[in-house]
């Protein structure tokens, strides 16, 4: 007997949308468009029924800090008020953090994400728990400091043996160095070495900021993307976040050594840290995914406003309304989405596996219906998906989360965010 059928949808697949039912055995999508009948039959009603978003980007234990400390220049955010909080978080803590963001990303449609934090033993025990599929790294700052970095590195290594390939694969681990203004180049060959040896990836932020490019100019003589070049660190399996102030030689180099891109259009506005050049990216043939970055940064992780976000942010900057059209924004946050943080998922495709939401089309702000991919990228919000399903795991049906106790979720995370803020 097949597990799931999700019956009278409109099923958005690579060649376009499909009518009608789609089946998932043993977690794997078996069948688009043809037969009917399961175990468990979810009526998708005329709804769009599309494969979950990948978050590529992101720190959800930093859901604890969602609203905190806004509007302040960069230095200032980070030194007096987000470094001096993380330095008294918990396992607990970011456990509880982590979990609330998985819940928000459940109820937004979000299926996997990249995640770079702190105490990521919580981090995984949540991810465990919550039945999405995590790519996770224990995020290393090291400063130029020799036993700091053995330290680090050590915590990372060891998060990476324990964690990657677990619950059915759905835990998969990288290394995390920080950027390279907070790593020196001799740690950063250090981890390179340990990733080969590992045989997992590298998540880093790169060319973030005017500040962090110009430091390394003056320290080095280079660009950060010729300088991570110049110590054979880049290659096909290292996740580049932000990627915003690069030269057109830098971009040369993301493309010969096919660095993937976690582009955060929200997190760079909020942070005023500038515009990413995705459009030249994406005509080098670059693969460039979607983040919402940390949610003191954004402060949400809905993915279908980030999608927004990027199609609407390159237009300004191009003064060019035909710069990222709609089905280039959905493309980045799926399949490409999956691709820049090595998941074989992003698509709704026979053999693939069952990462699938339903979006809620029968919404004031969705009719009339022209065109859905339109809608999905400028007028759906993530509270208007109904569905979401991860592995062929229902996770969440017809609004109702099925995973854990939504109010208990929330109630941890207050408390925690209580007891370390004091609001
Ligand atoms: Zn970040």
């Amino acid at each position: 007997m097949v597990d799931i059928s999700i019956k009278n949808g409109r099923i958005l697949t690579p060649k376009g949308f499909v009518e009608g039912s789609l089946l998932i055995e043993d977690g794997i999508i078996t069948s688009i468009g043809e037969k009917e009948g399961a175990e468990h039959v979810i009526d998708a009603k005329g709804n769009i029924v599309m494969p979950g978003l990948i978050n590529a980007h992101t720190h959800l234990g930093m859901t604890l800090f969602r609203g905190y400390a806004d509007d302040l220049p960069l230095k200032e955010w980070l030194t007096e008020h987000i470094w001096p909080i993380e330095a008294k978080l918990t396992e607990d803590d970011v456990y509880a953090g982590t979990l609330l963001g998985c819940l928000e990303m459940i109820k937004s449609g979000t299926t996997a994400f990249a995640d770079m934090y702190i105490r990521m033993n919580g981090a995984a025990k949540a991810v465990e728990e919550s039945g999405l599929r995590g790519v996770l790294s224990y995020g290393m700052i090291e400063l130029g400091d020799e036993e700091r970095g053995e330290k680090e590195l050590k915590i990372g290594k060891e998060f990476v043996k324990k964690w990657n390939g677990t619950s059915n694969g759905r835990i998969t681990a990288m290394y995390g160095p920080h950027a390279p203004n907070t790593c020196s180049s001799e740690f950063l060959m250090y981890v390179r070495e340990h990733a080969d040896e590992d045989k997992v990836g590298i998540h880093i932020h790169a060319s973030e900021t005017k500040a962090e490019v110009e430091q390394i100019k003056a320290q080095c003589g280079m660009s950060s993307v010729k300088l991570l070049d110049s110590l054979n660190f880049l290659g096909p399996d290292v996740l580049a976040a932000h990627c915003i102030w690069l030269s057109p030689e830098d971009i040369q180099i993301l493309k010969k050594k096919d660095v993937k891109i976690a582009h955060n259009p929200t997190s760079n506005m909020k942070l005023a840290s500038g515009i990413a050049p995705v459009p030249e990216l994406l005509e080098a043939g670059i693969t460039v995914g979607l983040g919402t970055d940390g949610c003191a940064s954004n402060n949400t992780l809905d993915m279908f406003y980030e999608m927004k976000m990027a199609a609407l942010l390159n237009k300004v900057r191009k003064l060019d309304p035909t710069t990222i059209p709609a089905p280039k924004a959905v493309e980045m946050a799926t399949v490409n989405g999956a691709r820049s943080v090595g998941l074989d998922t992003g698509v709704i495709a026979e053999g693939k596996k069952a990462d699938i939401i339903i979006v809620d089309m029968n919404k004031p702000h969705l009719t009339p219906r022209h065109d859905l991919i339109s809608h999905l990228v400028y007028c759906t919000k993530g509270s208007d998906v109904s569905t979401t399903i991860v592995d062929g795991k229902i996770l969440m049906e017809n609004y109702q989360v099925k995973i854990f106790d939504e109010a208990e979720v929330m109630a941890r995370a207050e408390e925690r965010a209580k007891d370390l803020m004091g609001c």
